[in-house]
């Protein structure tokens, strides 16, 4: 940050980030440390990333042995770590082939792709469109924008990308209007982040991986908030029995690293030929050994057990938090860890109060407020998480019964 010749404070980060002042220097596990030694309980997890939560030992000395022998050498030649990567990948999933990139948005991308070249070299070039869902969030590439049809992201960009036709969530008559003869995938998150935190019924997923089958149609299940443990399972789709043919995954799949991945069969990859796709940074070494190290740590026996007893836990007490503050809470919602609370009053207000707490959480759609602890969270910083929420949620209420401003007591410093 700088002063202008006002006196005011600019950046020279371009503005598209509305950002708290606050800043951290280091993080433990679940504790991120503010630049002005402040401990925050991080129930953020960098937007769902953090899985392993802060400077995880293994993660730190697998990137720390990496960086000291290769970063980048690009996919003109054949990366080791990255072949290792996609085989433990395939093994734990229904998948054949990866594709590595570096965000959600391009895996998602990636995954459009592969389906729109399966059915042009399965003879049906025309079949080009996929159908997405009302209220989802697939990235911010000019196509994603397009995929996931929200205006609010869409305004002003231009005409939106061409091949994305958006149905009503959980209306299944709706999809089968959908379906046309250019209709090549349904694409949709098995448990919407972004849109609120809201669950798709593992008999609608079952449906639509009926529909695909009838109509030659390819199914892709958006994993990148989902995927890595989030629910309990490594993958959601494993939850609801329901197996895609096409799936993207990013944000925890790296431990914190950029790193995104495109999962499918081999049939559906059948189109993947070289020239047809490709990336620069994508699937380098020091990104795989991230990817690597974060499957050491989750694969390892009992990591799910204990992700699945947390969640269950936590969404215990979370019940107990939305009893005791109705006029706050409306619902408690998701999946494992991959948590919302529907709120009654504005969602940025009980992510200000919980902030106030020194816990730090994220807004969704829907006026949810999310709670991504990070997967390694103990069942004593769960209790102390659900501690300082029932304590933002007392001073929140109190405010609100006394609009007046009654000036807030400053927060102790605990952690
Ligand atoms: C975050 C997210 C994306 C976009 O990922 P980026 O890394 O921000 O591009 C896509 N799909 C889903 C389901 C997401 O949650």
């Amino acid at each position: 940050m700088s002063q202008n010749v006002s006196g005011a404070v600019t950046s020279h980060l371009m503005a598209t980030f509305a950002r708290v002042d606050l800043a951290f220097e280091r993080g433990e596990g679940v504790w991120l440390i503010a630049t002005n030694g402040e401990r925050y309980l991080d129930f953020a997890s960098g937007v769902a990333v953090n899985a392993l939560g802060h400077a995880h030992p293994h993660l730190v000395a697998a990137l720390a042995e990496q960086s000291q022998k290769l970063w980048h050498v690009s996919n003109l030649y054949e990366i080791p770590e990255g072949e290792r990567a996609a085989q433990r990948l395939c093994a734990a999933s229904f998948a054949d082939v990866v594709f590595f990139c570096n965000s959600g948005a391009e895996a998602v991308e990636g995954a459009i792709k592969t389906a729109r070249k399966y059915q042009s070299v399965s003879g049906h070039p025309e079949r080009y469109r996929a159908i997405t869902f009302e209220g989802a969030f697939h990235g911010r590439t000019l196509a994603m924008l397009a995929a996931g049809g929200q205006k609010k992201y869409l305004d002003g960009f231009g005409p939106p990308v061409e091949g994305f036709d958006q149905v009503a969530f959980n209306d299944l008559a709706a999809v089968k209007k959908a379906i046309g003869t250019e209709t090549a995938a349904i694409m949709i998150e098995p448990l919407m982040g972004e849109g609120g935190v809201r669950t798709v019924e593992p008999s609608f997923l079952r449906a639509l991986r009926e529909l695909c089958d009838q109509n030659g149609l390819l199914l892709i299940l958006d994993e990148v908030q989902s995927g890595m443990g989030r629910t309990g399972e490594l993958f959601a789709y494993q939850r609801a029995g329901v197996i895609p043919d096409i799936m993207p995954l990013a944000k925890a799949l790296g431990g914190g690293f950029p790193v995104g991945a495109v999962l499918a069969t081999s049939e559906a990859a059948k189109g993947m030929t070289p020239g047809t796709h490709g990336s620069t940074f994508g699937g380098n070494p020091l990104a795989m050994s991230a990817v690597n190290a974060t499957l050491d740590v989750m694969l390892a026996p009992g990591f799910f057990d204990h992700v699945k007893k947390i969640g269950i836990l936590f969404k215990q007490r979370l019940a107990e938090i939305k009893d005791r503050y109705p006029e706050l809470i409306a619902e408690v919602r998701g999946e494992g860890l991959l948590v919302g609370l529907r709120a009654v009053v504005p969602a940025g207000e009980l992510v200000n109060a919980i902030r106030a707490e020194k816990m730090l959480a994220v807004g969704a759609g829907d006026n949810v407020v999310r709670l991504l602890p990070p997967l390694i969270v103990s069942e004593q910083e769960m209790a102390e998480g659900i501690a300082r929420l029932d304590r933002a949620c007392a001073q929140l209420s109190r405010s609100a019964k006394r609009p007046a401003a009654v000036p807030r007591p400053k927060e102790e410093t605990a952690g």
